[in-house]
């Protein structure tokens, strides 16, 4: 390898788990090199999306003072269970959603992905954008030396590169570490758009004080047309983000297109007014791999650290993604720095990035939830059934008929066991056990 660029480290893909491992090398003393084949960091990026600063404060602990664009606080979040008519709220607000660390924020990828890579720059990272690594260059004994990139005069060199490219994991997948491309059953497929309002309707509508409350709320059942998935509703400063996500594998089985899904979900008769005179500012679509824990990359090889959605770091439980991204780029760092320290780049030394996440709730959380994909998977009728019966009892119990009320609890059980035996609610609630538990 000539190189016509030399660096202490190299970190492909300047999203939330690029930047976090650029930023904690920097800051250790390497010259670090960050590549993003977007025009600028973020263009290429989406999500919800809900960003937890626990995360990014362990990264930049200062980072309220240098105003990262947040749009607003999420101060009441949970679930509605959407029938084709009707919905469960279960929602909860509270104070303390207020009190930074501990709270989260919504934020939108184009800005603050950009702020963030900023924070890199400042911090003395190289960043080097429109530039798409084409290859990791090896030697005769398949350790990492540096990348080739689809620049002219394009390698780069250094003892040792964090891989954090997202979920279309090509580079992970060239190296043998992970394990073929994703099978659609283990990828979902979101679409999202963004609406721009104004901030006092928003307020209004969601019944917000004002710019400092915000509301999060994932949405079952209809939304989704009762298949494994999730819809979103998230308050923006001035601006509603609203979407939807489902496997690949039912869009495909059930020939169904994403976009025709997401109107279906606008138009919904308890969601349609909350976008009444909207108009649309962004539109896009993005992967999600939920392969969880047992089908995960593996997480080094000689030279090579991946960290985030390249290594499926995604727990969809909790809508938690960015945070883990961020955290194992922090950790991935750490153990970079660590390996310049004692000169060795081995994977047998880097291994203890694993450890370290193992440790943390990054594995730790991916592990309990190992079992959910498949539980999803495997009981597909699953979200339908009992959002749908949820919805029909609740009508039932709210209406009152002038019957007496042990008859009525009698009809809501009598809709259950319509819906689903004995036995088969039992094995539901144990496989949903298992998938909770791990
Ligand atoms: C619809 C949706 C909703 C979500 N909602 C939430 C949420 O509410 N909260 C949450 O915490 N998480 C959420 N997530 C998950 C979260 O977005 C991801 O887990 C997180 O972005 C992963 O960060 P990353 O840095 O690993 O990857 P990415 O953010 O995907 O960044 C990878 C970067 O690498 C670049 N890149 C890729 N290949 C190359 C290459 N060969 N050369 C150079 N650059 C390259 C890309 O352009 C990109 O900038 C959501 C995801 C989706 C899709």
């Amino acid at each position: 390898m000539t190189p016509n660029h030399r660096c202490d480290a190299i970190v492909v893909g300047a999203g939330p788990a690029g930047v976090a491992a650029a930023i904690t090398m920097a800051k250790g003393g390497l010259k670090v090199c960050l590549i993003e084949r977007g025009r600028l960091p973020g263009a290429k990026n989406l999500f919800g999306g809900v960003l937890y600063p626990h995360a990014l404060a362990e990264v930049i602990p200062d980072y309220a003072e240098r105003h990262p664009p947040f749009e607003r606080p999420v101060t009441e979040q949970g679930y509605w269970l959407l029938s084709p008519d009707s919905v469960v709220r279960i929602m909860h607000k509270s104070v303390h959603y207020k009190t930074a660390p501990t709270g989260a924020y919504t934020a939108l990828r184009a800005r603050f992905d950009a702020w963030f890579a900023e924070q890199a720059v400042q911090a003395g990272v190289l960043l080097i954008t429109k530039t798409t690594v084409t290859e990791v260059v090896r030697d005769a004994r398949g350790r990492a030396l540096g990348v080739a990139t689809d620049r002219p005069e394009g390698l780069v060199q250094a003892p040792i590169l964090v891989i954090a490219e997202g979920v279309n994991n090509l580079l992970t997948q060239s190296l043998g570490l992970a394990k073929g491309d994703l099978p659609p059953r283990y990828v979902a497929l979101s679409v999202k758009e963004v609406l721009a309002l104004p901030a006092a309707e928003i307020e209004a509508r969601f019944g917000l004080a004002g710019a400092d409350e915000g509301v999060a709320i994932d949405i079952f059942g209809d939304a989704t047309l009762g298949l494994p998935g999730t819809a979103f509703i998230y308050t923006d400063a001035k601006a509603i983000s609203i979407g939807v996500g489902l496997l690949l594998e039912e869009l495909i089985v059930h020939n169904l297109k994403p976009y025709e899904i997401l109107a279906r979900f606008k138009a919904h008769p308890v969601v349609r007014p909350y976008l009444a005179g909207a108009t649309v500012l962004e539109y896009g679509a993005h992967l999600i791999p939920e392969q969880g824990y047992d089908r995960m990359p593996d997480l080094v090889g000689d030279g090579v650290l991946i960290a985030g959605d390249a290594a499926a770091m995604v727990d969809a439980v909790h809508r938690e993604g960015s945070n883990l991204a961020m955290t194992a780029g922090r950790m991935a760092g750490e153990t970079a720095l660590e390996a310049h320290r004692r000169g060795d780049f081995s994977a047998a030394f880097l291994r203890a990035y694993r450890t370290k996440l193992e440790e943390s709730f990054v594995l730790k959380d991916l592990k309990q939830y190992r079992r959910m994909t498949d539980f999803l998977d495997s009981t597909p009728h699953v979200i339908g059934t009992y959002v749908d019966f949820m919805n029909e009892a609740a009508l039932r119990y709210f209406t009152a008929q002038g019957m007496p009320k042990r008859e009525m609890e009698g009809e809501i059980l009598g809709l259950l066991r319509g819906r689903r035996s004995f036995f088969g609610i039992a094995h539901d609630m144990m496989k949903l056990l298992r998938g909770l538990r791990g």
